[in-house]
């Protein structure tokens, strides 16, 4: 027997554009209800645009007095991207779903620092880490397309932090790592970002440091593609003519599928 995982509407109330690359999403709504947060710190749910059957994973910045936040990091292009830039309408007024919260950071009993490194995909989660674990010595690490001053009140005041921007070609985290120099003592390391990135990195803890995988979370949060992919088919008129002739979001998004078919992107 198959348990589908539980679901809910939510509402889109605001959307605020946070840096050049970070909206942040505030969802309410009565469809809300049930949501139950893991309390967990890097916990995130999937997210359904209007329209759409596929989710992408965000990290719950926050979930306070019915409100979910969710900061979405806009890219070149992706279907959430697309989508939280308004290619198909403010996507304030709108209704997503959102699946269920899971969350995996495992902080051990033992451990006396934390280590948090990640690209702005993983700044929601570091964010929130960094703020419920005050009692402890935190430094970040964030690889960023933003300029720092415009991210530096996004994290909880007085978090050390170390900025850098990713290089033309992509993240070189796994390179950070490599060389960075360690706390003394037992800690937590929390990283998360591109995938390939990702796996390089655990191979490095497992191999090089030897670190034992309770004193480490390493998630590949997204898959870089070789080839760049431009985009083939604009959604805003296809948006604006599917309005005009008063169809669905769902055959808006069909005309748009249909479209990027044709173009072959
Ligand atoms: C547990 C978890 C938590 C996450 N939390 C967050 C979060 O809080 N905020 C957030 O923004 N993202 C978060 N992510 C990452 C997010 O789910 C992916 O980046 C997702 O692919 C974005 O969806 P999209 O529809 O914009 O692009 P997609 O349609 O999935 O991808 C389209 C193209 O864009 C590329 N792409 C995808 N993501 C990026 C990126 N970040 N930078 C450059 N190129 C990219 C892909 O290679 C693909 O070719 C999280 C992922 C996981 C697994």
């Amino acid at each position: 027997m198959s348990v589908r995982a539980e679901q809910y509407t939510a509402e889109v109330l605001g959307r605020v554009q946070l840096s050049p690359h970070l909206i942040r999403l505030t969802l309410g709504g009565p469809g809300l209800a049930g949501f139950t947060s893991t309390g967990i710190p890097d916990e995130w749910v999937g997210l359904i645009v209007p329209g759409q059957y596929q989710s992408r994973y965000y990290t719950v910045r926050s979930w306070s007095g019915g409100e979910l936040v969710l900061d979405v990091v806009v890219h070149e292009v992706g279907l959430v991207t697309e989508w939280a830039l308004g290619a198909f309408g403010d996507p304030v007024g709108q209704q997503v779903t959102i699946t269920e919260p899971k969350g995996s950071f495992l902080k051990p009993a033992d451990a006396g620092w934390l280590l948090l490194v990640g690209d702005l995909t993983a700044m929601p989660a570091m964010a929130r880490i960094a703020e419920t674990h005050a009692d402890l010595p935190v430094h970040l690490y964030a690889e960023v397309p933003d300029r720092p001053e415009e991210l530096a009140s996004y994290l909880p005041a007085g978090a050390q932090v170390s900025w850098d921007a990713p290089e033309e070609h992509g993240s070189r985290l796994a390179e950070v790592v490599e060389t960075l120099e360690w706390p003394e003592g037992a800690g937590y390391f929390w990283m998360a970002g591109e995938s390939a990135q990702m796996r390089a990195i655990r191979k490095h803890l497992m191999r090089v440091r030897r670190m034992p995988s309770t004193h480490y979370d390493v998630m590949g949060y997204w898959r870089a593609v070789k080839e760049r992919q431009p985009r083939a088919v604009d959604p805003g008129p296809i948006w604006r003519a599917g309005k005009a002739a008063g169809k669905s979001d769902e055959e808006i998004w069909a005309d748009y599928d249909q479209a990027r078919t044709e173009a072959g992107s």
